[in-house]
């Protein structure tokens, strides 16, 4: 039987604007990084994103390299949206990225011209895309001039290959280069995606200012930090998560006893507030007026539904605050 989406969907989630674009997205979006490849069970792929998509999340983020291997998750995407997902288009916000080794030879990494149009196009074909709605250039390139990179990006949006671009892992000095290039040639960037999370502070240091002085929206991944937030390494390595996992990217030995007590401490906020654990770390990261959206990772539907619930309790005291900073110091 064919999937259709929750008529109540978009009764369930909140949507924030994108910095001062026209564009908005809910404020918890999708990433499909893990548990979107071929290592992984398609079934439960699938029952995630009609989830999430029940509960209002619009917005699937890839990457040209998500896997294992690089690529399929794009591919696996694609089926998906082919088979059930092609009539909802234009309810959809899908960003995919190149940036990152992807494939053979000189051409296949970074921010060149040759790169970010060729990856791009094999992006399309996977996912069975006439366009993305966000393309992003993954990472910072040391090598290639920023004209050269940021001219790729206005040129895929002049091809209608994509709607809106967007950059991640860029500083604050970088994004007013990137500004400055930008606008002289007439495409806005529209969006940043940063890493955020209570354990992974530095977007403070003058980032998040930076991108409300210029209007950008952010997006910001690894909000649990890998899992780490939502108190499932309390006794260990659980079988099946991430960290158990031979491609997961987050190794056991970043489980450190310190992030343990702190998770173990912020448990006790949490469950003062009705929420759980997960719910109380990325209702701490929205809390930021200029944070667009939590993109977060989901293995399993049961979590995708406790992480989109957040928005039923986004606001905190003071004390709840200040309690919070002791904790994380
Ligand atoms: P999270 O920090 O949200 O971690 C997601 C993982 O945490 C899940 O796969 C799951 O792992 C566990 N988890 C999630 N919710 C719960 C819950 N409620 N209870 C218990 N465990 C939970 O985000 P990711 O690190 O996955 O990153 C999210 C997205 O950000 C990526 O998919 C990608 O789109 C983007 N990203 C972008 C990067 C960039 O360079 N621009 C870099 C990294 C990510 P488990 O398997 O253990 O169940």
């Amino acid at each position: 039987m064919s999937y259709k989406a929750d008529k109540s969907r978009y009764d369930k989630m909140i949507f924030r604007r994108c910095g001062s674009s026209g564009l908005k997205l809910p404020a918890v979006s999708l990433g499909l990084w893990h548990n979107f490849g071929n290592v992984d069970d398609q079934e439960i792929a699938k029952k995630i994103i009609f989830k999430a998509f029940d509960l209002g999340i619009t917005h699937f983020d890839l990457a040209n390299n998500y896997g294992p291997p690089p690529g399929s998750a794009e591919s696996n995407f694609g089926k998906i949206f082919k088979a059930d997902l092609k009539k909802y288009r234009d309810e959809l916000i899908i960003s995919t990225k190149a940036g990152y080794t992807m494939w053979d030879g000189p051409y296949g990494d970074w921010g060149s011209r040759k790169y970010l149009i060729a990856s791009l196009d094999q992006s399309l074909k996977r996912m069975g895309l006439d366009y993305v709605d966000i393309f992003y250039h993954h990472r910072p390139d040391p090598e290639t001039p920023l004209e050269e990179t940021m001219g790729a990006l206005d040129h895929i949006v002049r091809q209608g290959k994509a709607l809106y671009i967007g950059i991640s892992k860029y500083s604050p000095v970088q994004i007013d280069a990137v500004l400055k290039i930008l606008k002289e040639l007439g495409t806005p960037c529209i969006i940043h995606q940063p890493s955020y999370n209570m354990f992974n502070r530095q977007i403070e240091n003058g980032l998040l200012d930076k991108l409300k002085e210029k209007g950008m929206g952010c997006i910001t991944f690894s909000p649990l930090a890998q899992g780490m937030l939502s108190g499932k390494y309390l006794k260990g390595i659980p079988k099946g998560s991430r960290a158990s996992k031979p491609h997961g990217f987050l190794k056991p030995e970043q489980i450190i006893e310190d992030k343990i007590r702190k998770v173990k401490l912020l448990g006790q906020i949490a469950e003062q507030r009705d929420q759980s654990i997960s719910q109380l770390a990325l209702a701490w990261i929205l809390r930021h007026e200029t944070i667009t959206s939590v993109l977060v990772g989901a293995s399993s539907v049961k979590q995708i539904k406790e992480n989109a619930a957040v928005i039923n309790n986004l606001s905190f005291s003071k004390e709840e605050l200040d309690k919070i900073e002791e904790i994380l110091k």
